[in-house]
């Protein structure tokens, strides 16, 4: 025991001499071995550049001259940096040995260049010293990826660039590139003029959500594109920094803004224009011969343009309202023996599986081309979850985790209302950073299946690229200690690393990231019936205070408490929560608490909520937290299903003469309001008291029993079966939310 004991004070110890030695890189090595005393770097650095690759070598001396302000000799004698190339090593594998000297070995021409990046990271600039060292290191993933949506909006070859160059430091090697959707085409096919001429153009922006009433439109026009010649420059760009561009053009739906351009690729005899709101539109591709041969066109130029072995062809969100209407997609369906247009979205994947193929490329599509049966080849992109992976992998198909839960970069990272507009969702650095690709469901030769992982950057709400960058930083960063560390640190050395060595690097860089991480972690939690609030600072090395109106503060390194007692404070109290740095404030929050007599006390939910909108479980529904609009998802409890039912029993007659719901709407995430809702009110011997029935007009509802007395209450909700056409996630079960019920005497 006492052996045990002593071992893991070692380890503790260790730990934290490594991070005191000022190991900050990101993301973590395998393996960093610190021994005692720095290496001075000299004014001149004589390298040896004998096995150092071409493109290595600029690297360095980039460096060396612009950032670490030395200067540098390549000569076969030097020793201040060696380079030295191994065979029958892992691939992408480095190691960096520091002493007297730098020694770097690596297994690629990538790894090098990874290696360079740690070796930038290692170095103490100001101080002209490294410590010494020995890191050895390899990727976790080989598909480590990040997205970006330019046909929602564009953004230029230059700004295209910097994202890589930000992507490289961090070693991700895939930018998937999505080039077309209803909304812009933004990829130059020579033998269709018309896509870029026209199809790039777009009239104006929707302004704000999608399920916004009215619309209203912003009248500024949206437009670019990027000729071959861009793309070609992009893609060599990419390709010296070990990044691999994938490009996405979007099919059979997100197709207006081509059929805007060919209006004879559509199934109906319709004008279309280039989308200018943001969803999912009826205007698909037909699957009429014509319609086929025009998109392999284009992926034949496509596939000349890209070296990528991948090529996305999207294959999300397909409505098939005019695929039912269409004689032609109907002579399809008869010709090639389909039974429904699912079975006819599964043909037209195959045969650009097929014509891939040929071209000795690999077919790679969201999830939804597992329905009506995977093509051969195929390549599943998982986004909605990760079940589309788990099917994929198990059916030995190539996966790549994309899941909206942890890798949707354009979801809320904070507090919506404090954050710019997203689209919805809630995804803070936190949940990235544990994010883990290979489900649990998985066996062993299954996980094999799985590539890798990437985020994805979805730009209707992000205009510019100060705000793309708050979308993206910290982020990143976190993501690629999940796809890249075999050996990932925990989240609080983390966040010392971010403070201490990467956000200042991002602020020399110019780059606009988010500092909502900084934010104190408050939660209102349920102990013994009793709401309290708790509060963390990210940072182990702040202190937090909460403090209220009249009420002592709180104070606390680290963390903090504070007990609320229902009986004593007002139907609505403000707590103030601080963040210090030393005597600098680093955040300030505000919890506000709608008090309640159930404050804490649990309703019975049947079924559970979604476990990606769980909250904290029934306690969610009394903490005296209404969620916040726009929405994200702490704060809510989500739910998928037909009924749900919340029962509250008093054991007693009790009486409550209201009962008020919080419910949510927000159509673009698949939220609905129920069809109606039903509140049964039951007597001591189970008998039924009364009930009453209400469509759900609001998202803020109630029901008033002035006079009844009873022991039970059940609230019942009835949801519709189907998003209505016309919606974003149309024929899908819509989801239902509800963030509190409120009873008042
Ligand atoms: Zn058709």
């Amino acid at each position: 025991m006492l052996k045990f004991y002593a071992c893991l004070i070692w380890t503790l110890s260790l730990g934290l001499d490594v991070l005191s030695q000022g190991d900050m890189v990101v993301p973590t090595p395998s393996r960093v071995v610190q021994s005692k005393g720095v290496h001075v770097l000299p004014d001149m650095l004589q390298i040896n550049d004998e096995n150092l690759p071409e493109y290595s070598k600029d690297v360095l001396k980039q460096w060396v001259t612009k950032e670490l302000k030395k200067n540098l000799l390549f000569n076969a004698a030097g020793n201040d940096i060696t380079f030295q190339r191994l065979q029958n090593v892992p691939a992408d594998s480095y190691t960096i040995d520091i002493l007297n000297g730098i020694k770097i070995s690596y297994s690629s021409d990538a790894s090098c260049f990874y290696a360079l990046q740690t070796l930038f990271q290692l170095v103490d600039r100001e101080a002209g010293t490294v410590a010494n060292c020995f890191v050895s290191d390899q990727p976790k993933f080989a598909w480590r990826g990040m997205h970006l949506d330019v046909s929602r909006h564009f953004y230029t070859v230059d700004e295209i660039k910097r994202y890589l160059d930000l992507m490289a430091h961090y070693k991700f090697n895939t930018f998937h590139w999505h080039l077309t959707d209803d909304q812009g085409w933004r990829i130059e096919i020579r033998k269709y003029p018309k896509l870029t001429q026209i199809g790039s153009v777009r009239a104006q922006s929707l302004v704000g959500h999608a399920s916004n009433n009215p619309e209203v439109f912003d009248g500024v026009k949206e437009e670019g594109y990027y000729s071959q010649n861009d793309i070609r420059e992009i893609v060599a760009y990419a390709n010296k920094r070990y990044i691999n561009v994938v490009p996405e053009i979007e099919m059979p739906g997100h197709a207006s803004a081509a059929i805007a351009a060919y209006p004879e690729l559509n199934c109906l005899d319709t004008t279309v224009k280039v989308v200018e709101k943001w969803g999912v539109f009826e205007d698909v591709f037909c699957t009429k011969p014509q319609t086929m041969q025009f998109l392999k066109d284009v992926l034949e130029e496509v596939c000349q343009l890209f070296p990528s072995e991948y090529i996305h062809i999207g294959g999300d969100e397909v409505p098939k309202a005019h695929w039912e209407k269409c004689g032609n997609c109907q002579k399809t369906m008869a010709d090639h023996r389909l039974k429904n247009t699912h079975e006819l979205q599964s043909y037209f994947i195959r045969e650009m599986d097929v014509f891939l193929t040929s071209r000795g490329k690999k077919l790679i599509g969201w999830d939804e081309i597992l329905e009506g049966g995977l093509s051969e080849n195929a390549t599943v992109m998982s986004w909605r979850g990760t079940s589309g992976g788990i099917e994929a992998a198990k059916k030995e198909h190539f996966v790549v985790m994309s899941p909206t839960s942890h890798c949707y970069f354009d979801h809320y990272q904070g507090e919506s209302a404090k954050e710019p507009l997203a689209i919805g969702g809630y995804l803070p650095l936190e949940k990235v950073f544990h994010f883990n690709p290979i489900p649990d469901a998985l066996e062993p030769y299954q996980a094999n299946y799985i590539l890798g992982a990437q985020a994805n950057l979805w730009t209707e709400y992000i205009a510019n690229v100060k705000h793309l960058d708050y979308m993206i930083f910290p982020r990143l960063l976190a993501l690629s200690e999940v796809v890249w560390s075999t050996n990932k640190c925990d989240y609080e050395q983390f966040i010392v690393k971010l403070e201490n060595k990467q956000l200042p690097f991002l602020d020399e860089k110019g780059v606009n990231y988010s500092t909502t991480h900084r934010r104190t972690k408050t939660e209102v939690v349920e102990k013994n019936g009793q709401i309290k609030i708790v509060a963390k600072a990210s940072n182990p090395n702040w202190t937090v205070e909460i403090s209220s109106k009249g009420k002592p503060s709180m104070a606390g390194t680290g963390s903090s408490f504070y007990d609320l007692k229902p009986t004593n404070f007002p139907m609505k109290e403000l707590y103030r929560v601080e963040t210090k740095d030393g005597e600098t404030v680093v955040g300030v929050d505000t919890v506000v608490i709608n008090n309640q007599p159930f404050l804490g006390k649990k309703w019975t939910i049947s079924p559970e909520p979604s476990e990606h909108y769980s909250g904290k479980g029934a306690v969610s529904l009394t903490d005296g937290i209404i969620g916040s609009r726009p929405w994200n998802g702490k704060e809510w409890l989500g739910f998928q299903t037909d009924t749900i039912t919340f029962t509250y029993d008093y054991g007693q007659d009790g009486r409550h003469n209201t009962i008020e719901l919080n419910l949510l709407e927000a159509s673009s995430s698949w939220i609905y309001l129920p069809k109606k809702i039903r509140c049964t009110y039951y007597k001591a011997n189970g008998k039924k008291r009364g009930s009453v029935e209400i469509q759900a007009y609001a998202e803020r509802i109630g029901f008033v029993q002035k006079k009844a007395k009873y022991a039970k209450v059940e609230i019942q909700v009835i949801m519709d079966d189907k998003i209505p056409a016309g919606q974003p996630g149309e024929g899908q079960k819509p989801w239902f939310f509800i963030s509190e019920i409120i009873t008042l005497p």
